[in-house]
């Protein structure tokens, strides 16, 4: 018998799509990846909880793709990720599907697939992380890739859903994490992206998260590193001299403040004061003054008072943010802020306070941009750009997004480009 045809759709954070090619991998001695839905014997969609509107539209999605059992009657579809561990069984009520799987039970896939075991497992682990599997790369640009390093979170931010759906904090093995970027780099890879909810706090025997970073850099020295996420109370000075000393890291960190107002920060549990987050801005442009800074902001967050509000706005403007992900507070079931707080902010006032921190950004995003023109800098070059054929769009180390006229380079090179003109999204280059 051939082997299924597997369609894999993935919604959420970087996590959630480095865990897809977990399972691809896992499920590849069985099943060929397809990439038209209409194909496919097995539909796996890999959810996000982090807000009301991801789990909404998961649902939509669900109902377009259940239909199409009307036509395909041995068609299974089942349901991955954060929302499989949060709703549970209650999603086989909400919606048609034949298999909820969590994230720390794809090992059981194949089994669930045909059936030998029960159909539901949200089991979550101590230990799982997965380490000896070489994600299936199925989709991507083939030049950068995510590599997991660990799994879970322990911090419990009064908003966030995270611990609960994935988990206890666990590093993965340093030998299997080398592994699999030695993998990636055979396979022709120029970028490598380390990730976890909290990377500061990797742990392996003697190694933290500075020294992983050392021996990656030293072992793939022409190959480039970046981190997500960092926590602002794990960021070592120590990291900080790691990333100065070699070329290979790129200078650019993604660091949540999510307030700028100590009392909000208390409320959220993020363990840290505004203080505290301005002296590690102050030691990032100490040790690395060309690095990008980029954040998370929440607006409208519980009893969040026009002063607090006011306190994000003027810590944006103090550290000048590079770029940033804003959002508008949604409270989740079975977090902290849901059992003792109330999301009392109008949803008026949360997306006026939304659009102005939005706007703010843009403002300060330019700012950061036209610095650069006149520049000529590093780009990894990832694939054509989508607006003109005739040209290619890269990143430089500082993760911003560069477009230029293609020349004679190829993607997965490294070229120079002189900076000539930018938007607040974007830098225009010439190759040079
Ligand atoms: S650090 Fe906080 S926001 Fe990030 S995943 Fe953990 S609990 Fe959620």
């Amino acid at each position: 018998m051939g082997k299924g045809k597997l369609y894999i759709e993935t919604y959420g954070c970087q996590m959630n799509f480095a865990d897809s090619e977990v399972v691809a991998a896992i499920l590849s001695p069985e099943y060929d990846i397809v990439d038209n839905v209409k194909d496919a014997d097995v539909i796996l969609v890999n959810t996000c909880s982090i807000r009301d509107n991801a789990e909404q539209r998961v649902f939509n999605r669900l109902n377009e793709l259940t239909n199409l059992k009307n036509k395909k009657k041995h068609l299974q579809i089942g349901i991955l990720g954060c929302m499989a561990e949060r709703l549970k069984d209650d999603l086989f009520q909400k919606s048609n599907v034949d298999l909820i799987v969590g994230p720390d039970a794809y090992r059981m896939l194949p089994e669930i697939l045909k059936s030998e075991i029960s159909p539901i497992d949200v089991q979550l682990s101590q230990t799982e992380t997965y380490k000896e599997i070489i994600p299936f790369k199925y989709e991507g640009n083939g030049v950068s890739a995510f590599v997991s390093i660990m799994r879970g979170c322990n911090n419990f931010c009064s908003y966030c859903v995270v611990p609960y759906t994935r988990g206890r904090e666990r590093s993965r093995e340093i030998d299997s994490i080398l592994n699999e970027i030695q993998h990636l780099v055979n396979d022709g890879y120029k970028e490598v992206t380390l990730l976890g909810q909290n990377v500061n706090s990797y742990h392996f025997e003697d190694y933290n998260f500075a020294t992983l970073m050392q021996i990656v850099a030293e072992k793939f020295s022409t190959t480039r590193i970046r981190f997500a996420t960092s926590h602002p109370k794990d960021l070592s000075d120590e990291l900080l001299e790691v990333m100065a000393k070699y070329n290979n890291i790129c200078k650019s960190i993604h660091l949540p403040a999510q307030s700028g107002s100590t009392a909000m920060l208390k409320r959220m549990n993020r363990k840290y004061s505004r203080e505290d987050y301005l002296n590690r801005i102050a030691s990032i442009k100490k040790h690395l003054p060309d690095c990008a800074i980029s954040t998370d902001l929440i607006a409208g967050f519980c009893d969040e008072t026009e002063e607090e509000y006011q306190a994000t706005l003027s810590l944006m403007k103090e550290v000048g943010f590079d770029f940033a992900y804003m959002f508008k507070y949604s409270m989740r079931e079975g977090t902290a802020a849901h059992k003792h707080m109330q999301d009392n902010i109008p949803e008026e006032i949360k997306i006026k306070r939304l659009e102005e921190i939005i706007a703010l950004q843009q403002e300060l995003s330019h700012i950061s941009n036209k610095k650069d023109v006149g520049k000529s800098m590093e780009v990894l070059v990832e694939g054509p750009s989508k607006r003109n054929k005739n040209q290619y769009f890269g990143r430089n180390s500082q993760n911003k997004v560069v477009i230029f006229d293609k020349g004679n380079c190829q993607k997965g090179d490294f070229v120079m480009v002189k900076i000539t003109a930018c938007t607040a999204a974007t830098l225009l280059g010439e190759l040079l």
